[in-house]
């Protein structure tokens, strides 16, 4: 059986850079905890709590702690609340999430309306949305664009994770809106690469086996991207594989979402390798 699997596969920049602060700041503190989940992937929070990076679950404000603010970043006025609490904060969240909430931010004190494109309950979108203030607009789909009230100014943000295609519509609909429209788009490259894979992928293999937390947005616009064209299955544990799904395939594809780690593609194709010879293939 060949298998097809995307690079570059295994966590992106930003999640790399997350887990090392955790890990480092846990070796030179001894006690650490993040401020929700550090990234979306169950598998990597069990083992980083394992390792003692825990989660801060306490429904009290944690006092006098060393609290990392996870990835996807956090309303800038809960983190002003921590530190009053006598609590240390390191910063953990990705630099280009950092750049779309100073962007937020800039928009808002130069006066425009602030349009974030992107899941309103998504941790990212709701940390940007702090940095727009009164100024920001949430924009899941088409509908939410067409109420936008005209304004003479208007700045577009885009959540990290989204696809250009998806939001290109709600983009074009907005343009008719203001006089002076400012629109930067804050998609993540190596989201955007990834997604691109995924559209070749979807070509050249019978099944795919999309890697990664069913939390992950970015995961699961994977699959979204995927499942149009081949049956494709999103994973998140070994468990969840069917070795039925493989009887008389020839050609499978492997792709992660970018907060899924290295070693769980190596375990996937150790699975695979038990029951079909495999002939392994870079995309
Ligand atoms: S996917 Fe992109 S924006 Fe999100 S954490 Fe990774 S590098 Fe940062």
């Amino acid at each position: 059986m060949r298998v097809y699997l995307v690079t570059p596969y295994g966590w992106c920049s930003g999640v790399k850079k997350s887990i090392s602060l955790a890990e480092k700041i846990l070796q030179t503190k001894g006690e650490v905890y993040t401020l929700g989940a550090l990234v979306h992937n169950p598998k990597v929070i069990e083992d980083l709590e394992r390792r003692g990076i825990k989660i801060w679950n306490n429904e009290s404000i944690p006092e006098g702690k060393k609290l990392i603010v996870r990835a996807h970043g956090l309303p800038y006025k809960e983190v002003e609340k921590y530190k009053e609490y006598g609590n240390e904060i390191y910063d953990a969240t990705c630099p280009l999430v950092k750049r779309v909430q100073k962007l937020a931010e800039f928009l808002r004190k130069n006066g425009y309306k602030v349009l974030i494109v992107g899941e309103k309950k998504h941790p990212e979108v709701i940390s940007i949305m702090s940095y727009a203030e009164e100024k920001g607009v949430l924009i899941e789909n088409i509908n939410d664009a067409i109420m936008v009230e005209p304004f003479p100014k208007i700045g577009i943000v885009i959540q990290t994770t989204q696809s250009w295609e998806e939001v290109e519509e709600i983009i074009k609909l907005i343009l008719t809106k203001g006089k002076e429209i400012r629109i930067f788009n804050t998609i993540c490259p190596e989201v955007e690469k990834r997604q691109k894979k995924a559209k070749i992928l979807s070509e050249m293999v019978e099944l795919v086996l999309v890697l990664g937390g069913k939390n992950s947005a970015n995961t699961r616009r994977l699959y979204n991207i995927l499942v149009k064209n081949v049956p494709t299955y999103h994973i998140e544990n070994l468990e969840e594989i069917d070795m039925e799904w493989f009887n008389n395939k020839q050609k499978i594809g492997i792709i992660t979402g970018t907060s899924t780690p290295e070693s769980f593609v190596e375990e996937v194709l150790r699975l695979l390798e038990t029951h079909h010879p495999l002939e392994l293939h870079l995309v």
